[in-house]
């Protein structure tokens, strides 16, 4: 999800520490050959990777003190024309860029392959159309199969001055530690709700109770609060998802079963359903954690604020001991689904444990 900020101004909101020592790299050409940037969904993390490639491969970059791109030469204009596409949602047009290059995991595979990573060491190893760097970017670079980590591994360990490697990366135990040693490591953390608060009335014209529930809601991920108030059929979904859970405690098992009948998409590949499974269950976590702070009596702190009298429910009929277990019971489902259990499987031990 792009962010629209002021012109001369990083796509981050938050995080500051990051952008600084970015922009301090460029400025004093201290730019690395490989970079990680880690943190979780919804931080922006693939937005400053594209505008940091943009800054790299900007034609008019070094004749300028500034960092930032010009925003019209060739090469900014496709960055700029494949920022559009993901904003309209058209994710899968990839940028024609002959410097550039981005690979993620195909939306059917669970990792990314040996042959796609040779393919992306093979482009960036060709000279610069620019004469100046290649920038790769690889999205889900906590899905590279070990095959594929070892090539990657073996281009770090021969680098090229003018190549650049972004890994983009939600969790770093996947990585070897041989390739995070060798690279500088970018970690993304989440943002407060002020800042989340404000940049929403301030740049997305949010009112002030869309942008207090929305700031809440994203639990500090900018991307995630700005697709909520611009999409209101995944605002709808969010808030269903989490409802969902909230009328498991008063339900039988057979009621609980035929509700989440509903999550699973006949037509998603298995990966789809791992994936979106994994979602649902994080926003559960999130009614769950919502339960243990009305239960300490933390209420400015929900996250779900829209569902406050129905949660404190829960919190009647639970004690503390059994919302911790329910917490347990969510974050070992997430391993199972880790450790390639069918998603249906997982939902069901959830509903029927819980
Ligand atoms: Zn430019």
């Amino acid at each position: 999800m792009p962010i629209a900020t002021k012109k001369n101004e990083w796509p981050l909101i938050g995080n500051t520490h990051l952008t600084q020592f970015l922009d301090a790299s460029l400025k004093n050409d201290q730019v690395g050959g490989s970079y990680i940037f880690l943190g979780p969904d919804n931080l922006g993390k693939t937005t400053l990777a594209h505008f940091f490639a943009q800054c790299l491969l900007c034609e008019k970059a070094g004749n300028r003190l500034s960092p930032y791109p010009c925003g019209e030469c060739r090469s900014c204009q496709q960055f700029q024309n494949q920022k559009q596409s993901r904003a309209s949602g058209d994710d899968e047009k990839q940028m024609v860029h002959g410097d550039f290059h981005l690979l993620k995991r195909a939306k059917d595979k669970k990792f990314i392959s040996v042959v796609e990573v040779r393919e992306l060491i093979k482009i960036l190893s060709m000279s610069s159309f620019l004469g100046k760097y290649k920038v790769g970017i690889i999205k889900h670079a906590d899905k590279l199969n070990l095959e594929a980590a070892n090539a990657l591994l073996k281009t770090m360990e021969e680098p090229n001055l003018n190549v650049v490697i972004i890994l983009v990366v939600t969790d770093i135990e996947s990585l070897p530690k041989t390739i995070v040693s060798r690279s500088q490591l970018l970690q993304f953390r989440p943002v407060p709700n002020g800042i989340i608060y404000d940049y929403l009335i301030d740049f997305h014209g949010a009112s002030r109770s869309q942008a207090k529930d929305l700031s809440r809601l994203s639990l500090g991920r900018p991307a995630l609060a700005i697709k909520l108030l611009e999409t209101p059929e995944f605002y709808g979904q969010f808030k269903a998802q989490a409802k969902m859970f909230i009328s498991f405690f008063s339900q039988n098992i057979n009621e609980r079963l035929q509700a989440i009948g509903s999550l699973i998409d006949k037509k998603n590949s298995s990966q789809e359903a791992a994936i979106k499974t994994r979602r649902t269950i994080e926003v559960w976590e999130g009614v769950v954690r919502d339960s243990l702070l009305l239960n300490y009596n933390l209420d400015n702190l929900v996250q779900h604020e829209f569902a406050a009298a129905e949660i404190t429910q829960i919190v009647n009929q639970k004690s503390t001991h059994g919302l911790i277990r329910a917490a347990k019971l969510l974050e070992q489902a997430k391993k199972y689904l880790r450790d390639n259990v069918s998603p249906r499987l997982v939902l069901e031990n959830i509903v029927v444990s819980l």
